[in-house]
């Protein structure tokens, strides 16, 4: 058995374990076997929350002074002590959430190459935006001043991790790592449904913090489950000392925290990364000539992970004709191949299937996969509309969270340009064409752009590659901020603010902003990039 002596199920306040309140206990469910887990969770109380908050307000004050080597020092170790204690890590989340071993271990490896990217980051250190104006003090008819600009730290920030991700968007993941790297200080809102895996992730940052002899209120981990669930994510979201909130969720749960966040006295900048449909088009020369290799990787993107992915393909758009049916049939013979899958929850199984069970109910809508494989788990679901029938009814537009999607045959070609007028913003989408679809593409592709944060070509939605090209949001309802990424350096934008600093002298400015430029981060002079060699 491995060693699991790191869980204590307790949160973690400002550095030290909270005191457990006992009717605040609650107990995880191993996904799988559906039973309670071993141990007993306390969910934080309002006192601890309040505690947390304020702790990490005390905490910016010398962490918005460090110096970028010292936060990336930070990410760095956090990320050496999650890879230490990975045995446990993957154990945990592997029974809390019924995802495999290995998919878990391939999320922790992605979380801590994330860590470390933000580590370079801050290393390079152009992420500040640094602008320099240099003053004329003989200009007329008025004196031109001296304007020097840089993005600055927000404050201590709420994270909430989604049930799907519970290491590579949870304690450890994207918000925090983002959020630590430009000096903000973090508030993690444990998941009801990974509380160990978040909690020992927690630990592993804490721990950092105190080896570094960092500020204790850099970090706080709030579990929150049984009748505290909500609590305690609603009262992180209204106290005063948040500054923003990172949200990983559904579109239901994004959009209640988001409105607390907006009608606090003082509104705080809420990052909703909620649920998509990520609408997928397949040409019709591309559908002829290889539609059955597309069918095949698009039920291995529609059903992986048992198809709790926020980049599933859950619209896929063909025109009718014989190449639409050969596809359909293959895509339903690929889906049918899979074994049925546990799902994140009960909850989470009973709502999609409800959710699907709706769908299909609706005049015009049919299936394409047969009866559910015997067993437990579910298996894949395809259904099959019209682009009459999917216009008419916008509930065929929204997100069913699960190993499912719908086929929407358009008449012809006028109808997949139309479909792309009327898609509800996605995190992303793709496009299959060959050569002979090529006019059609360059009509289709700026146009499936404005609704998507990625465009993908000739591949499926699912898997998102951390890097500094990469966009992971969208317009709403994929995300409440389309002005952002929660992924890749840019993601470290969204805990800042600009600020300018006119005639101030050379002693007075941040590093970034002096002459000497000692660290040689690329900055805009004058209007001219600077680029020390
Ligand atoms: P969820 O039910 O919205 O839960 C996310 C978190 O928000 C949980 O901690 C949850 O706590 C809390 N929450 C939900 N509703 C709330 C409310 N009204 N008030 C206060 N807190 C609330 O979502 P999930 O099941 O964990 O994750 C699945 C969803 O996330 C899918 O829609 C998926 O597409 C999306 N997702 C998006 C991304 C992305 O990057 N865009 C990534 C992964 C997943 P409780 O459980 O206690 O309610």
């Amino acid at each position: 058995m491995p060693d699991r002596a790191p869980l204590r199920g307790l949160s973690i306040v400002a550095g030290q374990d909270a005191t457990p309140v006992p009717e605040h206990a609650f107990r995880a469910t191993a996904a799988a076997r559906g039973a309670p887990t071993d141990t007993v969770f306390h969910s934080a109380s309002a006192r601890d929350v309040d505690a947390a908050a304020r702790a990490a307000a005390q905490a910016f004050g010398v962490l918005r002074e460090l110096a970028p080597e010292r936060r990336a020092t930070l990410l760095e170790r956090s990320a050496e002590r999650l890879e230490s204690h990975s045995a446990p890590l993957i154990d945990v989340a592997s029974e809390e959430t019924g995802l495999a071993a290995p998919r878990i271990a391939s999320e922790l490896a992605r979380t801590v190459f994330q860590l470390r990217l933000y580590a370079a980051t801050l290393r390079e250190g152009s992420w500040v935006e640094a602008l320099i104006d240099h003053g004329d003090p003989a200009r007329t008819p008025l004196p031109k001043p001296d304007l020097r600009a840089m993005l600055v730290p927000l404050g201590p920030v709420a994270v909430f991790g989604a049930s799907n991700f519970p290491l590579a968007y949870s304690s450890a993941g994207g918000d925090t790592a983002s959020a630590l790297a430009a000096g903000c200080p973090v508030l993690v809102k444990g998941h009801p449904l990974h509380p160990g895996t978040g909690e020992l992730a927690a630990r592993a940052i804490a721990e950092s913090v105190r080896e570094l002899e960092l500020p204790a209120g850099t970090l706080s981990f709030l579990h929150a489950g049984g009748g505290r669930a909500r609590a305690v994510g609603e009262e992180l979201v209204q106290h005063p000392a948040i500054r923003a909130a990172g949200f990983t969720g559904s579109q239901q749960g994004g959009m209640a925290l988001a409105r607390l966040a907006a009608a606090r006295p003082e509104p705080i900048p809420f990052f909703g990364e909620l649920g998509s449909v990520n609408p997928t088009f397949v040409l019709p020369a591309a559908l002829a000539r290889r539609g059955a290799a597309i069918a095949e990787a698009l039920a291995a993107s529609i059903t992986n992970s048992a198809g709790q992915m926020c980049t599933r393909p859950g619209l896929v758009f063909v025109v009718a004709g014989e190449a639409e049916r050969a596809f359909a049939s293959a895509l339903a013979a690929a889906a049918g191949r899979v074994a049925p899958q546990v799902q994140l929850s009960a909850d989470h199984a009973r709502s999609w299937s409800e959710r699907v069970a709706a769908q299909r109910a609706l005049p015009g809508v049919g299936e394409l996969t047969g009866a559910p494989q015997p067993g437990p788990g579910s298996s894949a679901r395809l259904l099959r509309t019209s682009f009459a029938v999917w216009r008419a009814r916008p509930e065929l537009g929204e997100e069913c969270f699960g190993p499912s999607a719908l086929l929407v045959v358009c008449d012809d070609a006028g109808q997949l340009e139309q479909a792309v007028e009327h898609l509800a913003g996605a995190l992303a989408g793709a496009l299959w064409s060959d050569a002979a679809d090529a006019e059609l593409a360059r009509r289709l592709a700026p146009r499936l752009a404005a609704r998507v944060g990625r465009l993908v070509h000739d591949g499926v939605t699912t898997g998102v590659e951390v890097a500094s090209a990469m966009v992971h949001g969208g317009p709403l309802p994929s995300s409440t901020r389309p002005d952002s990424t929660a992924v890749g350096p840019r993601a470290l934008r969204r805990w800042c603010r600009p600020v300018s600093f006119q005639n101030l002298p050379e002693a007075l400015l941040p590093e970034e902003l002096r002459e000497a430029n000692p660290r040689r981060i690329a900055r805009l002079v004058d209007g001219r990039w600077q680029l020390p060699v």
